[in-house]
């Protein structure tokens, strides 16, 4: 992830737009950036509702519900009215975001089912502790992965700079493809399904979204320190 001071923003911008977890490489923004004034968009699909943030800082914000919300179908928008005013109108009538305000995101038949879900989900976060509660769980789940990697004396290698480290996607690499290969069809035979990395990157990928439990992240951490012994 660019550091704040490495950014440089186009003056002539009329926005900028952030992703604040990219899950392919595995990097987390740790901080939101300022963006000296500009209305700031972030996509934060991967990790809403992760940890605490501060919504004066954007203007838009909006989220597959897919990853930490609920099942997919769903999107989530935050948006700021005042900046709404001076969005383009000529855009057809659906992909106005004026017409989903003024219609209380009732303009077409929302999925409701999904939105069911997303509810039952927001009142299973409270129930946690809210988003602080969510942060430090998250943070414990990330910290018993990235431990094993760091403790492996160099048989797992992240893939990201730890201070960009993701506590949402842990991203590594063994010693080779072969490996790699047998860590997957191992974990597999071990219940634990979905551990190949993005194909533009290659190596594991664990997605911890906010559903998973300490629990999983427990067992995968002991199935990695085994295979590293046996290997
Ligand atoms: C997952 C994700 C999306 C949506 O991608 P899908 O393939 O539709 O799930 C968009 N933006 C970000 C940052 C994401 O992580």
């Amino acid at each position: 992830m660019p550091r704040a001071s490495e950014i440089q923003w186009d003056p002539s911008a009329a926005y900028v737009h952030i992703t604040t977890n990219e899950t392919i490489q595995g990097i987390q923004l740790q901080e939101i950036p300022d963006a000296a004034g500009r209305p700031l968009v972030a996509d934060m699909s991967s990790d809403i509702l992760s940890r605490p943030f501060d919504a004066s800082k954007f203007s838009l914000i909006y989220a597959g519900a897919q990853k930490n919300l609920g099942p997919s179908g769903v999107t989530l928008v935050l948006l700021r009215e005042a900046w709404l005013e001076t969005a383009n109108k000529n855009v057809p009538t659906m992909l106005r975001y004026s017409t989903h305000v003024k219609n209380n995101s009732l303009y077409n038949t929302p999925p409701s089912f999904g939105v069911y879900v997303l509810n039952l989900v927001l009142q299973w976060i409270e129930k946690l502790g809210g988003l602080k509660a969510m942060a430090e769980r998250n943070e414990k789940k990330a910290k018993t992965l990235y431990d094993v990697i760091d403790q492996s004396s160099g048989f797992y290698r992240g893939h990201a700079l730890p201070d960009s480290r993701s506590r949402m996607n842990v991203t590594f690499r063994l010693p080779s493809e072969e490996l790699e290969k047998r860590f997957v069809t191992e974990a597999q035979a071990a219940k634990m399904i979905g551990l190949s990395g993005h194909r533009s990157v290659g190596g594991i990928r664990a997605s911890i979204y906010n559903a998973v439990p300490q629990e999983a992240c427990d067992t995968l951490a002991a199935f990695m320190k085994d295979f590293a012994k046996k290997a």
